[in-house]
């Protein structure tokens, strides 16, 4: 029966004309009415499932009650089974066994690459070039759907200004505007222009929505904000990930106001279903649904069950809420079938989209997987892409690139780490395949004498994902190494930061300065050889504020992936120019934290000489150390004046600003122009000012070149704490500059 059940319902009868969106609600209405509940309810069951449920060997997956789900078809998808094979095999088993034959889908987090490590989002974030960032997106799809995979559960597009926070590195920081033009370059990355085809994967916008408000960043924890920070920086990427036609959404672990994401009713509902008209399948994230009797807002997983699937979320991730619960809560009238069915058909709807029902195997191809994971074009773009997210966040006496150096000391505990660059959330990478800065430097400078010491060791305990990091806090054996190896060198290199697995999730940290002894090492090289060049490997900001008075060249290279050494050295030498910016505010002082650009104005902004009543503390200044949208460049570019078309408009006309940008250096370089407005006066206390634009421009050593920005009423409205967008008359403030600290402004004025 199943087979004749597939050939029924798959799309190739209909071959040569193009399926549209109805002819998928017939099939899986037609396809819905013949499921029994049961069935319909493993549609919404999702399990963690590894390969030893698939080979008629492997006896321990066989026995267990998941394996009796999975051939009765009461499991749907699937997440982190991997591999041509091993998905072929598992796809095999439930076409074949079950009664209706519908297959599954399998998920995975891809999210900076399969095989190929690129850059963590974070760093991509930072090169601001949305062309790249699809592409990478791109590559890491083709990898994955060649290893059979259908869908990915990224881009986390969770607005954040919490560094803190250790999972600030899988998103892109703390702007609303560009985390939603970044959401929607990796959607269309992973999905392509067709869902259906075996090399593009389905793409899930998560956490929905808060989680990157943790409170005192601490992962899982409970979010309290206001409704204008929900509608004016949560929510947009939500919002643009839903125009950019992502296939899912995935529920957040945390309560906002007072109801975990996972039963919102108003961001499922009210928000995501009535406003945004969103068709996709909402997800809910790991056991998040069970988490609800953890939240104390159910008192078993029945009445967990019953909110969550009345809220929206449709598919059970890794919990048996669902599974066990929901047929008897329509039994025994406590829920709706036509709820259960909603969810289901959205179920369904994805497997239409992606093929399946056309061929349910299409992705799991041995041959391809051979030919097109870990693809020698992929690691190219690995290393394209790592060039663009170095951030120069400081070059004193012009220390950078190093020329004509002879004896250069390599130090530090992430010099000669193959490892780190990788990053956390590195999915099938290969342990130790990164490209290390010393190798990079040893390849791009064959003529100098380049020693190496570690120094001192980051962390003595386990260094994988699954364990707490033990820091070294009291070993200084390689410390005198070091400091005779600077001694005798012209020029240090010291590689600091963070391994892999001190960001991601669940790796908050409440100081978020160089961890161990990093500093100290730092400062006792410093005191022999102040020429020291600062490389920084880390998944989130630093507070670096000895190290920005001290150092005269601080470069900021996160976790770069697989040729992150290439990288680094090809800049540190001058054959790459830095180009990238900051997209989170790095502040002074760990205590400064929240810490963004686009804050409110308060009733007492004054810094004006000998006021003393104004907000701000007595020990730090109110400024980030480096803030939002600032990244050095060898070159040096020169603002003009801001030119307008007119001072005034109205709702149905644009202003056009322009301004030349002049290279006045002798280096070809690239420049992020920014533009920023500020709404002067209106009814709700305005931020101080928001990014609406920016270009990212080539410009040739002594060129002058022109950028224009068309300004439109969208980027003079805001949301109201209520969620209206209001668009309100009168006197706005254009900005437009290389960062957030931009003084430079002309006045315009909506009538
Ligand atoms: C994370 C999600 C992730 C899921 C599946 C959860 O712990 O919060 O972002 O997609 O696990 O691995």
């Amino acid at each position: 029966l199943s087979m004749s059940v597939l050939l029924l319902f798959s799309c190739s009868s209909e071959k040569t004309a193009v399926t549209t969106s109805s002819d998928y609600n017939y099939k899986v209405d037609s396809l819905l009415s013949i499921m029994t509940l049961e069935e319909k309810v493993g549609q919404l069951n999702q399990y963690s499932l590894g390969s030893e449920f698939t080979g008629p060997s492997s006896k321990k997956g066989q026995d267990s009650i998941r394996y009796q789900q999975l051939i009765s078809g009461q499991v749907g998808s699937v997440l982190n089974l991997l591999g041509a094979e091993n998905t072929r095999k598992m796809q095999k088993l439930v076409v074949e066994e079950t009664r209706l034959g519908i297959p599954l889908l399998f998920a995975y987090d891809v999210i900076h690459g399969y095989k190929t490590m690129f850059p963590v989002p974070l760093a991509e974030s930072s090169s601001w070039n949305l062309d790249l960032m699809q592409k990478t997106a791109a590559a890491a799809a083709a990898e994955t759907a060649a290893s059979g995979v259908h869908w990915t559960f990224a881009p986390m597009i969770d607005v954040t200004v919490d560094a803190r926070w250790g999972r600030v590195m899988e998103g892109a920081g703390e702007d609303p505007f560009l985390q939603s033009e970044i959401a929607k370059a990796r959607i269309k990355g992973f999905q392509g222009s067709d869902l259906s085809s075996n090399r593009t994967i389905a793409a899930t916008a998560k956490h929905f929505a808060g989680y990157g408000y943790a409170e005192s960043g601490k992962d899982y924890n409970s979010v309290n904000i206001n409704n204008y920070i929900l509608h004016n920086h949560i929510l947009p990427p939500f919002k643009a990930a839903v125009e950019a036609e992502a296939a899912s959404f995935m529920n957040s672990f945390n309560d906002i106001n007072g109801v975990p994401a996972t039963a919102n009713e108003y961001l499922l509902q009210e928000i995501l279903r009535n406003k945004w008209d969103y068709n996709g399948v909402v997800v809910s994230d790991w056991n998040s649904i069970g988490e609800l009797v953890n939240h104390g807002v159910s008192a078993d997983l029945k009445n967990a069950a019953k909110k969550a699937i009345n809220a929206g979320s449709e598919i059970d991730m890794e919990g048996t809420a669902y599974v066990q619960n929901l047929v008897d809560l329509v039994n025994i009238g406590e829920l709706k079938e036509s709820i259960v069915d909603k969810a289901v058909r959205h179920v369904l709807q994805l497997k239409y989209e992606l093929g399946l029902f056309d061929d349910p195997y299409k992705y799991s191809n041995i041959q391809r997987e051979k030919e097109v994971v870990g693809h020698e074009s992929h690691y190219q773009l690995a290393e394209e892409m790592a060039k663009e997210s170095i951030v120069l966040l400081k070059n004193e006496n012009e220390l950078l690139p190093i020329k004509n150096t002879n004896n250069i000391a390599v130090i530090g505990p992430l010099a000669n780490d193959q490892d780190t660059p990788l990053g956390n959330w590195r999915a099938q990478a290969v342990s130790n395949s990164a490209t290390s800065l010393l190798d990079g430097l040893k390849n791009a400078l064959p003529n100098s004498n380049i020693e190496y010491a570690e120094g001192v060791k980051l962390s003595i305990g386990p260094n994988n994902f699954f364990e707490e990091q033990l820091i070294n806090q009291d070993d200084r054996s390689g410390f005198k190494e070091a400091i005779q190896l600077a001694k005798q060198s012209d020029l240090v290199i010291l590689a600091l930061g963070e391994t892999a697995y001190m960001s991601g999730e669940a790796r908050s940290r409440a100081d978020i300065g160089l961890p161990g002894l990093q500093q100290e090492l730092l400062k006792e090289i410093h005191a022999v050889n102040p020429n020291i060049v600062l490389v920084l490997m880390n998944g989130r900001p630093l507070s670096l504020s000895w190290e920005d008075e001290n150092i005269p060249a601080i470069v900021e290279a996160w976790h770069l992936g697989q040729k992150a050494g290439d990288a680094i050295a090809a800049t540190l030498v001058g054959d790459n120019n830095p180009s990238a910016k900051l997209t989170m505010s790095f502040p002074r002082h760990v205590g400064q934290i929240p810490i963004y650009y686009n804050h409110k104005i308060t009733g007492r902004p004054s810094t004006a000489p000998g006021m003393v009543f104004y907000s701000h503390y007595t020990d730090v200044v109110n400024s980030p150390l480096y803030p939002f949208g600032y990244g050095l460049s060898y070159s040096e570019f020169e603002y003009g004046e801001i030119e307008l078309s007119a001072n005034a408009m109205n709702e149905s006309e644009e202003i056009t600003a322009s301004i030349d940008i002049k290279n006045i250096s002798n280096v070809d370089g690239k420049e992020i122009v920014q533009l920023y407005i500020q709404d002067l006066v209106a009814e709700e206390t305005p931020m101080v000012k928001s990014l609406k634009g920016f270009k990212k421009v080539d410009i040739k050593a002594g060129e002058t070149v022109q950028v224009e920005f068309k300004i439109t009423k969208d980027m003079l409205s805001y949301y109201k704490s209520n969620g209206e967008l209001t668009l309100e008359k009168g006197a706005f403030h254009v900005f437009i500059g290389p960062h957030s600290q931009v003084q430079n402004y002309e006045e315009i004025v909506l009538k």
